[in-house]
């Protein structure tokens, strides 16, 4: 499998063809971005632990019957996946009250939920990411019934999995955010999964151990990535 020329830069990520029209290179940066890309630093090592984490979470989750597109472990901060036609949502699952639904709702940070909620944003910057329902889904054309049932029963699923896997490791999973793709017919978790997508709070203390840690200036973010991949016994 060869690399070739770069598809698309994100945020965090570079996204890089191969020679296998169905296969991707997914190269991690340090960039660490908030506020829709308005601040942007790097955090060395930052590029390498959510290779690795997620990586990690892909493959247990894939174990446990979701499928996703994650192939393989490339170098300590690039991966290979399969090529999705990427559906343009943001799928988040709470199961406690944090961030975006405090400030829209009024509720307190911390409120557990239960059952868990669900939304959908639209994945656009410029647009702030608006909240959207499965109206807008439909007469958009982005994503049919099928698929909108098939990515909230994996969104779910991927609950189930998660809460426990964080909890046995000493955290509560809070909210995250998932995409997902088409590939060859087959709706798969695509993107990656990591302490950037997602809220993650020590059982005791409920000290953050996730991005919240730079959108909040609290420091000791690559630190505290570190520790929920140590926890969770994932390679680095
Ligand atoms: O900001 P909000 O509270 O809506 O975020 C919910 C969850 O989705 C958080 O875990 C956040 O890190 C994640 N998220 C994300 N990318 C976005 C928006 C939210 O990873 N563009």
């Amino acid at each position: 499998m060869q690399k070739r020329e770069q598809l698309y830069k994100g945020k965090a990520k570079s996204v890089y063809l191969t020679d296998d029209a169905d296969r991707l290179v997914i190269h991690y940066r340090n960039d660490t971005s908030a506020f829709d890309g308005q601040r942007i630093e790097q955090l060395d090592r930052k590029g390498e632990v959510n290779n690795k984490f997620s990586a990690f979470i892909m493959q247990k989750l894939e174990a446990a019957g979701v499928p996703t597109h994650f192939e393989t472990l490339l170098s300590k901060d690039e991966s290979l996946v399969k090529r999705l036609e990427m559906i343009p949502v943001e799928c988040v699952v709470r199961n406690i009250a944090a961030g975006s639904l405090c400030k829209r709702l009024g509720v307190q940070e911390g409120m557990d939920l239960n059952p868990p909620t669900f939304e959908f944003f639209l994945k656009n910057d410029a647009l702030h990411d608006p909240m959207v329902n499965e109206y807008h889904i439909r007469s958009f054309g982005w994503a049919d019934d099928a698929a909108i049932a098939r990515m909230k029963e994996l969104s779910f699923k991927v609950n189930d999995v998660l809460i426990k896997l964080f909890r046995d490791a000493g955290m509560l999973l809070v909210d995250y955010k998932l995409e997902f793709g088409r590939f060859h017919g087959q709706i798969l978790l695509g993107d990656e999964f990591s302490p950037d997508g997602c809220r993650l709070w020590d059982v005791e203390t409920r000290k953050k151990l996730d991005k919240d840690r730079f959108r909040q200036g609290l420091g000791g973010v690559v630190e505290a990535y570190e520790e929920v991949a140590h926890r969770l016994g994932v390679e680095l």
